[in-house]
């Protein structure tokens, strides 16, 4: 941008357009949604807590809900701890949560409220529980509050015992229900008993009964989340996700994490399998590898329309990696990668990806936005993009196809429910990509050309 004062172009950096990240409660508040009768609680104004359900709502098609401490004048001067002490005699009394989850706003941080002495104060009925974690959403992302969540989960309830299970704890990182009845399956057939923190599946896919549930039958259980100091290992799938949430375990219960990019494309899904194998000693199943082996040949058959593309990947920072190891994997080349989400381990973990298919010339950017990617893409094109919905926009005024995958996509339907992660999800990647690179074929190609497709 030009700088008036010398007339010299400058890089942008107190400006973000379009940020490929949103803000720290709504990763929070999913967080919450996925512990088994839980209301997440946004302290703060009831807008914050509108947009962060609506963003929620938006992209799972479910409702989310919550409550919020309704931030007034008042609070917003003396502080928001009588407000929290009403709410929550109300939440218990009408909604009847086991447990309130308070995630804090930009307003609450402000003011500077002190969430662990106000809980102290808070008279919680017998039996119920209420946790909190900070989430200022001037720093971080949606991925930062997701992960505070969790460990405020830990921090509150997690019990160090020398008591030891067979259980292992998994931290799924910031998927979508369906990658997280994916992992079940995965660790059931596999024989691994564990407890997964949180499980939003069954909650933000519930299914439709005809009668309206508060609290649906999914979401990971408390007593679970208070034995987690039993469990023999943790596995953190996702580096910015799901890596602090181990630390925490790993501190308050010595509960050894084992920590996992997360589970997309053949060479982090076999990572993971092996993982599994490795805590069970189980015989990885037949039908595990019947799996495998159509991914590998699905990848064959559609190396010719896949190779060479070059590919702009935008949105979560373990996402983005996950698919760009997988594009890679395709032969494509991810030629732009970007997250939102701060945390330098993002441009290490994309380069090191990169050097091991000797690939140049790509861009790794962290703490980056949708602007300043489609810049990069009127300078050095590309043929296709993958990402969010937020991104629709740019791939329209560039007229190349956009894959969408990842957080949010408000603008389509089911995607929450279909897996990216592990082999399946894998060839639903493969499918996406595939069908989009082809449809903008058959729109590009002359007559004579479609009839010979035909
Ligand atoms: S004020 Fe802060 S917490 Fe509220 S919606 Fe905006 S960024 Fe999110």
């Amino acid at each position: 941008m030009l700088d008036f004062t010398t007339n010299e172009i400058k890089e942008r950096s107190a400006l973000r357009v379009n940020p490929a990240k949103t803000c720290q409660p709504v990763g929070a508040m999913y967080a919450a949604l996925g512990v088994h009768k839980c209301l997440p609680h946004s302290h703060g104004s009831q807008g914050c807590c509108a947009f962060h359900r609506m963003f929620l709502t938006r992209h799972f098609k479910d409702p989310a809900m919550a409550s919020s401490s309704s931030f007034t004048e008042g609070a917003s001067v003396f502080g928001g701890g009588s407000n929290l002490k009403v709410a929550s005699k109300n939440i218990f009394d009408i909604y009847k949560p086991d447990i309130i989850a308070v995630h804090t706003t930009c307003l609450s941080e402000t003011i500077g409220d002190d969430l662990n002495a106000l809980i102290t104060d808070i008279e919680i009925p017998e039996g119920k529980y209420m946790v909190h974690c900070n989430t200022p959403s001037y720093n971080g992302s949606h991925i930062t509050g997701f992960s505070n969540m969790i460990s405020g989960f830990i921090n509150y309830l997690s019990v160090k015992t020398d008591k030891k299970s067979d259980k292992v704890c998994v931290f799924p990182g910031f998927v979508n229900p369906g990658d997280m009845r994916e992992y079940k399956r995965l660790l059931t057939k596999l024989k691994v008993p564990f407890t997964m923190l949180p499980d939003t599946s069954g909650v933000m896919d519930s299914p439709m009964t005809g009668k309206f549930e508060m609290y649906p039958k999914g979401g990971t259980k408390i007593d679970d989340i208070k034995q987690l100091g039993e469990c023999k290992n943790s596995i953190a799938l996702g580096k910015f996700a799901s890596e602090p949430s181990g630390e925490v375990l790993k501190r308050k219960c010595g509960v050894e994490p084992i920590n996992l990019p997360l589970p997309m494309g053949v060479d982090a899904t076999d990572k993971f399998i092996m993982t599994l194998q490795e805590l069970s000693k189980e015989e990885v199943p037949s039908d595990i590898e019947e799996e495998r082996g159509q991914l590998v040949d699905i990848m064959i058959d559609i190396h010719p329309y896949t190779y060479g593309k070059k590919v702009a990947i935008y949105g979560d920072p373990d996402t983005v990696l996950g698919i760009a190891a997988f594009a890679l994997e395709l032969g494509m080349i991810p030629k732009y990668m970007i997250t939102g989400t701060p945390g330098g381990a993002f441009e290490r973990l994309g380069k090191e990806l990169l050097n091991r298919y000797a690939m140049e010339d790509c861009v790794v950017k962290v703490e980056s936005d949708l602007f300043e990617l489609h810049q990069w893409m009127k300078n050095d094109p590309v043929d296709l993009m993958i990402g969010g919905t937020h991104g629709k926009a740019v791939a329209r005024a560039e007229g190349i196809p956009l894959v969408r995958m990842g957080f949010p996509i408000i603008d389509r339907y089911i995607h929450s429910y279909q897996p990216l992660v592990g082999y399946r999800g894998a060839i639903r990647m493969a499918e996406l990509i595939t069908n989009a690179i082809m449809d903008y074929q058959d729109s590009h190609c002359d007559e004579k050309d479609l009839e010979m497709v035909m």
